[in-house]
């Protein structure tokens, strides 16, 4: 990433945050002076206001998601969904503090939980709180309740839109700070938006693919389990990416169905315009077990480029990239792409696999060895065949203390794999001494 980019992109990071303030907050700053406020306790106008910034947090969630590349492009939209997730609890942190304090300054307003005699205004509060504890409660636990990704997305939709509908409609029929034309202002913006990224994310981004459909020309067999599947845009001139990029895919059906799955980009970036792109894909689920017998010619819809794991955007004088499994197709695209750019900076690989038979890209990798002096690259194998004299085990510390490039400090760190391995590294990477700002990492299960 060249210096101006990089500037560029801080100030957009920074103006993106303040909108997202301004946003969470807006509520209240309609409501500064307004009349409606007089007469009631700080304590109950305190509460009121954490209610309108946690709603305001919950509807901007799904900003968020819409994958817009101009929200994604200074943070990566991987590092958005991460912020969702983790916002999800500051905003329910909000939203059940007002009726606690509510509580707190007046012991009456328990009534309303009852729900035989509260007002629908309480009602559709109370629906709303419990909405969210459903949300959060499906999201975090999903794996433990055997509940399939794609069901699980269509109900996540589906509730996120209620909680935030909910809590709308408790806001307007309470009317606290909100009255009049400044109600109308609140719920029907805050709907309108609603409505635009529900129809953004589900109709205009899907025909925008329909129009640009890539077929598949190439399913080749990998080692590991995996597949990589070469596909080439029709009708279009398709995209260039940054080496270690990744799109979301749809195979074989409409653009508009509800699940589609991320994958990295094995190919080099600098794509000529018309030219393929692959992806290596490895068995994880019933998605990806179909994927060795999808034919050539099929149809696919890509949602891409996204993501800012990519060494375009941390240029250094030498790159560390350290892969666990499947987590190396970033790491492929990017020497590739180095050797296409007759890059020289040097470049070392880390690459840990269960068994030598499961190295993923494993001749690929060695042909680069071969034709790129630059490039070291360390296979690490947790049960090695029996005349192995490369690395065993796990990377650790002392392994990395004996293999890393003399100038490592000054380096830049990719790494890409399993959440134990990339947890691991990322305190092993901190205790021989590389800085946190020179380590990126991709998380292939962030969702
Ligand atoms: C940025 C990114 C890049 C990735 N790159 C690669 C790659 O190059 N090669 C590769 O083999 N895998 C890659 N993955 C992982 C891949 O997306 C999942 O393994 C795949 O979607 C699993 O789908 P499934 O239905 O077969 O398995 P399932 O059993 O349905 O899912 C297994 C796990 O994969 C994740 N997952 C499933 N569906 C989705 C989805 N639609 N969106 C996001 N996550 C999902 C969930 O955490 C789930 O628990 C990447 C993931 C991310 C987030």
């Amino acid at each position: 990433m060249r210096a101006g980019s990089s500037v560029k992109n801080a100030f957009s990071a920074l103006a993106w945050l303040s909108f997202y303030v301004l946003f969470c907050i807006a509520p209240l700053l309609l409501a500064l002076g307004h009349p409606s406020s007089t007469g009631r306790s700080f304590l109950i106008d305190f509460s009121v206001a954490l209610g309108f910034v946690g709603l305001s947090m919950l509807a901007f969630q799904f900003v968020l998601i819409a994958r817009f590349k101009v929200v994604a492009a200074p943070f990566g939209i991987d590092a958005l969904l991460k912020f969702h997730i983790q916002i999800t609890f500051v905003g329910l942190i909000f939203v059940v503090a007002h009726p606690v304090l509510l509580f707190i300054a007046d012991a009456q307003y328990l009534a309303l939980l009852n729900p035989v005699t509260a007002l629908w205004r309480a009602r559709f509060a109370v629906l709303s709180v419990l909405a969210l504890l459903v949300l959060i409660g499906l999201s975090v636990w999903r794996k433990r309740l055997r509940l399939r990704y794609e069901v699980w997305k269509l109900t996540h939709g589906l509730i996120a839109v209620a909680v935030v509908l909910f809590g709308l409609l408790h806001a307007s029929l309470v009317g606290y700070f909100v009255t009049g034309t400044l109600r109308h202002l609140l719920f029907e913006g805050y709907i309108g938006i609603l409505i635009f990224l529900l129809v953004w994310v589900r109709l205009i981004s899907p025909l925008m693919r329909l129009r640009r459909p890539w077929r598949v020309v190439e399913v080749k067999p990998e080692r590991g389990n995996a597949t990589t599947l070469v596909i080439a845009p029709v009708g279009h001139d398709g995209f260039r990416f940054k080496p270690g990029q990744f799109g979301w895919i749809a195979i074989g059906r409409s653009p508009f169905s509800i699940t589609q799955h991320p994958f990295s980009f094995s190919s080099a970036a600098d794509t000529q315009p018309g030219g393929s792109i692959s992806m290596t894909i490895k068995v994880a689920g019933d998605f990806t077990e179909t994927i060795s017998r999808v034919e050539a010619g099929t149809r696919v819809y890509v949602d891409g480029p996204h993501g800012v794991f990519s060494m375009d955007q941390r240029q250094g004088p030498g790159y560390v990239l350290v892969a666990g499994g499947v987590g190396v197709t970033p790491m492929y695209s990017m020497l590739l792409t180095m050797l296409v750019r007759e890059d020289v900076r040097p470049v070392t690989l880390f690459y840990a696999s269960a068994t030598w038979e499961d190295v993923v890209l494993r001749e690929e990798l060695e042909q680069l060895s071969d034709r790129m002096p630059n490039f070291n690259l360390i296979h690490v194998i947790g049960t090695p065949p029996p005349d192995w004299d490369g690395e065993v085990g796990r990377i650790s510390v002392e392994m990395l203390e004996r293999r890393l490039p003399a100038q490592y400090r000054r380096y830049e760190f990719l790494i890409c794999g399993s959440t134990p391995m990339m947890d691991a590294m990322e305190e092993a990477l901190a205790q021989v001494g590389v800085p946190y700002s020179q380590v990126s990492s991709e998380r292939f299960d962030m969702i």
